[in-house]
């Protein structure tokens, strides 16, 4: 997946899981995971689902075995109405059973079976009815142009709203899956359909073909009046020996522009089979956009599906979307083998599934389009889980699993970036080669069962001969949170060259946190002389090392972290870093972006005032590589909002930030230019964004407000000129023409939200009416985002966009405490994690740190994940409260 109760005794549980269990009458129902003592073998899904309706049939028939005599089993099941419940033996004699919800929010159920059943195989049958659910999850309705469309959503623990099941990624079995549509529609699941037959009803039943060995989180179907389009076949390969079909699944009239997410996809797959040695092992792939999506995409076997922008482009897609649609598609098919393929058996190990996907999305994106520079995303992602790795709250890579909130928060920056950047660490340090070997042993081992953490680190370590030590270091990564700082210092003053190293770990300033904490850290430097360069290596498990730098000549500057492979940040005396700026011209796009990291970090530490950052930001902004030449965007936009002081302050500032970048985004102009590269593209939505919204330069805003006046008039048919806009400006534009033209924009703008269903421009005209100023218009576009017309995937984007700003995040804590119950009703639980950050992140002040507790807290219980989310943001409000403390107001100026 792409990227998002109350505590349980279950500790306790965990022990009758382990099989001292005896089916008494005091057997307490399993909040955490169900016991092992009835394992299903197979499911055989019948659904009758028509989306116009409120609510579907369904028949779950699952093979459960009895390991032990029981008078009833416990499952999963959330909001279903059971009709009726039997048990049946091998020999085929039926009993009546009872299904009784036990723990509705949980959605644990048992089976009671009246009396005591012998140990052996059983057939379990359960009638249901459900509604479909409102808030993205199980098997839930969404609309496209007014017509209903009904999707599933499983992951984490959302297959238990969708039927009756064992709902735990340890349990994989094959699923038949059947489902029933009325005349006009047609439904589609994670295999190839191999019966289609008409019913006296005039209902259509398609009975797919069974799966490979599954769990409940990866079953997918959908039904609808969808259009089904036949993609170009994924040609066989030396891996697999037949041709594979492909297909896109878009809404009606929208399946012409899934032809280019289409065309992408065969090298893709193929790229994958040839790093893993391993054939592509589902019967076909299925590309779905669908309408209203909570993740960004997720990997169902077979039946990949993503938010509808992702897969839906043509010429006006802006850049960003072709761009991720890419890296998208490259994720989710990755998880066809890390994850669908090889599961893990509990979700404290779903880093296995997200890690794998993002590095491995990297690693295809930087071999078949080499001009998105992936490695530069890889730092770059490195360097978001860093900021959030540094919090004292911050989750583990293989995190406890304590209850279902701490399921439903696991998609964080850690699990996807952090893991990702650890498995390249370690992927150089034992070399691709290597690395890539011990890979798929991995795969072809555990292919259509579980593995864990430990299988994953000892197929490494066997591939690589490295034993017990490199277990412990790529360990020391996995089972503790928290960045390592290397603190470096050259010494030539003893002989030969070297580098003294001593670790600790990285906290901002104003942390609670302990700095005593121990890696084996991966630790490489480059460092040159006046003409050349060297490498080296050295695996640093004590607190301090030396590391003896070969050559005879002490090194002009070093880069303590070559290629910015390491998950570490670094930092090194005054006159080392002096030494090391002046000499950055010499250093790799990667390892510059480690550079600004540096900075960065130094900054939050108070270490470095604001003029040294801002120097540091003059120094890489003229770079030709855009990544680069923003990566201090941030640390400025954190001097702006929270260090100024004044007018006169605000304006030396903005003159900083003109100076560096006006000229180039007036050399690249408003336009798009034909053929150019879309990293221009990218470069000049960042820098109008940059200029026109945060430092507001008034020639940016002048041209960004001619482009959205012709976007708002009206056509002759009362629609908006959406396209006389550049596409890559629009949603900046829109902002800026909803801040300067106030009412009538915002008018206009509501008004064909309504109407307009083109999902990149309903996204501009979503970010572009939230950047509203006006406390009154303001309002008005939150309490449009509880509007039905709005879709739930879309909430955030009207309500974050003005928190950021000090007043806009005042009025936006009163809405948001005013409506809270309404949010919460149209969000649901998944969400739950996100609600802190969603209203309060951005603040900067005690007041607002206390605040944002007292209102939390006592509904903890009632929003699963709510506590990390609290725990989170109010530990960020309250280091940038320490920073913010720390700021000399001269520093601006000098
Ligand atoms: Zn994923």
């Amino acid at each position: 997946m792409l990227h998002r109760l109350r505590l349980l005794a279950f500790a306790a549980l965990a022990v009758c899981a382990s099989g001292a269990f005896a089916a008494t009458p005091n057997d307490v129902p399993p909040l955490g995971k169900l016991p092992r003592w009835a394992v299903p073998q197979g499911y055989t899904l019948d659904f009758r689902v028509d989306p116009r309706q409120t609510t579907y049939a369904g028949t779950a028939t699952i093979t459960v075995d009895l390991k032990q005599p029981a008078d009833h089993l416990w499952l999963h099941g959330r909001d279903l109405d059971v009709s009726k419940a039997t048990i049946a033996d091998s020999a085929g004699e039926s009993h009546a059973a009872q299904y009784r919800a036990v723990a509705e929010k949980e959605g644990v159920a048992e089976v009671g079976f009246g009396r005591v059943l012998k140990p052996g195989r059983y057939t379990l049958t359960i009638a249901f009815s459900a509604p479909f659910n409102a808030q993205l999850q199980g098997l839930y309705k969404v609309s496209h142009e007014g017509v209903p469309y009904a999707v599933t959503q499983m992951e984490p623990i959302s297959a238990r709203y969708a039927f009756p099941g064992f709902d735990e990624p340890s349990f994989k079995t094959p699923f038949k899956l059947s489902v029933s549509v009325p005349q006009g529609q047609t439904a589609v699941a994670n295999t190839l359909p191999v019966k289609q037959q008409k019913q006296a009803d005039g209902w259509t039943r398609y009975e797919f073909a069974p799966t490979q060995p599954l769990p409940t989180y990866l079953v997918a179907f959908a039904a609808g009046p969808w259009d089904v389009v036949k993609g170009p076949d994924i040609p066989a390969t030396k891996w697999r020996g037949h041709a594979t079909p492909l297909y896109g699944v878009a809404a009606q009239g929208e399946g012409k522009r899934l032809a280019r997410a289409l065309e992408q996809t065969p090298a893709i797959v193929t790229a994958l089979e040839d790093y893993f040695g391993y054939a592509y092992p589902f019967d076909k792939v299925a590309l779905v956009a669908a309408p209203d999506f909570s993740a960004g995409a997720m990997e169902n076997p077979g039946l990949v599906t993503f938010r509808d922008w992702l897969l839906l482009l043509d010429p006006q897609s802006p850049a960003y979307y072709v761009r991720a649609s890419f890296n998208v598609s490259a994720h989710e098919l990755a998880h066809q083998w890390f994850g669908d393929t090889v599961t893990m058996p509990w979700w404290n190990d779903i880093w296995l599934n997200e890690a794998f996907a993002t590095w491995m999305q990297g690693k295809i994106t930087q071999q078949l389009r080499p001009q998105y520079r992936a490695d530069l995303d890889r730092v770059e992602g490195a360097e978001y889980a860093m900021d959030n790795d540094s919090l004292v709250s911050a989750r583990r890579i293989r995190q406890p699993i304590g209850n279902n909130g701490d399921i439903e928060t696991a998609f964080d920056g850690i699990t996807y970036q952090k893991g990702a950047a650890v498995l390249g660490m370690f992927e150089r340090y034992l070399g691709a080669d290597v690395f890539q070997r011990g890979i798929r042993a991995y795969v072809r081992e555990h292919a259509f069962a579980n593995a864990t953490a430990d299988d994953l680190v000892a197929a490494l370590a066997k591939a690589s001969g490295k034993g017990e030590r490199f277990e412990r270091a790529m360990k020391s990564f996995l089972d503790q949170s928290g960045v390592p700082l290397v603190e470096t210092r050259l010494d030539c003053d003893h002989g030969e060259p070297a580098l003294r190293l001593k670790q600790s770990r990285y906290l901002p300033l104003g942390s609670t946190g302990e700095t005593d904490r121990l890696w084996s850290v991966p630790v490489c430097v480059r460092y040159g002389d006046g003409a050349g360069a060297r490498t080296q290596c050295e695996l640093l498990d004590r607190r301090e090392g030396r590391m003896a730098l070969a050559g005879a000549q002490c090194p002009v500057w070093y880069m303590p972290n070559a290629d910015a492979a390491g998950y570490y940040r670094f930092s090194m005396p005054q006159a080392d870093f002096a030494r090391l700026t002046a000499a950055v011209g010499r250093l790799s796009d990667r390892e510059q972006l480690a550079y600004a990291d540096a900075v960065d970090a130094s900054f939050r530490r108070g270490d470095l005032d604001a003029s040294a950052a801002l120097a540091a930001m003059r120094t890489l902004a003229p770079s030709k590589t855009r990544q680069v030449a923003v990566a201090l965007l941030p640390t400025f936009e954190w001097i702006w909002r929270y260090e100024a002081r004044d007018d006169a302050q605000r304006a030396r500032l903005a003159e900083v930030a003109r100076d560096l970048y006006l000229p180039r985004l007036q050399a690249l102009g408003y336009e798009r230019r034909a053929g150019e590269a879309d990293d221009d593209a990218l470069l000049r939505s960042a820098l109008a964004s940059f200029l026109g919204l945060e430092v507001k330069l008034p020639e940016v805003r002048a041209a960004l407000l001619a482009q959205a006046d012709r976007a708002l008039r009206a056509k002759a048919d009362g629609r908006l000129d959406l396209t006389a806009a550049n596409p890559d400006l629009l949603g900046t534009a829109l902002a800026v023409g909803a801040q300067e033209r106030g009412k009538p924009a915002v008018d206009a703008l509501l008004g064909e939200l309504t109407r307009n269903s083109e999902a990149a421009q309903r996204n501009a005209m979503l970010g572009g009416v939230g950047a509203v100023t006006d406390p009154a218009l303001a309002t008005r576009v939150r309490d449009f985002a509880l509007d039905p017309k709005v879709k739930v995937g879309e909430m955030a984007m009207l309500i974050r966009s003005s928190r950021d700003k000090g007043a806009g995040r005042e009025s936006l804590w009163t809405w948001f405490t005013a409506n809270y119950d309404a949010v919460v009703k149209r969000t649901g639980s998944f969400a739950g994690g996100e609600l802190p950050s969603l209203f309060a992140r951005g603040g900067c002040s005690q007041a607002e740190a206390d605040r944002l507790q007292a209102f939390f807290q006592p509904r903890l219980d009632e929003v699963s994940g709510a506590a990390r989310g609290l725990a989170q943001t109010r530990e960020q409000i309250e280091l940038c409260t320490a920073l913010r403390a720390k700021q000399d107001p001269a520093a601006v100026l000098r």
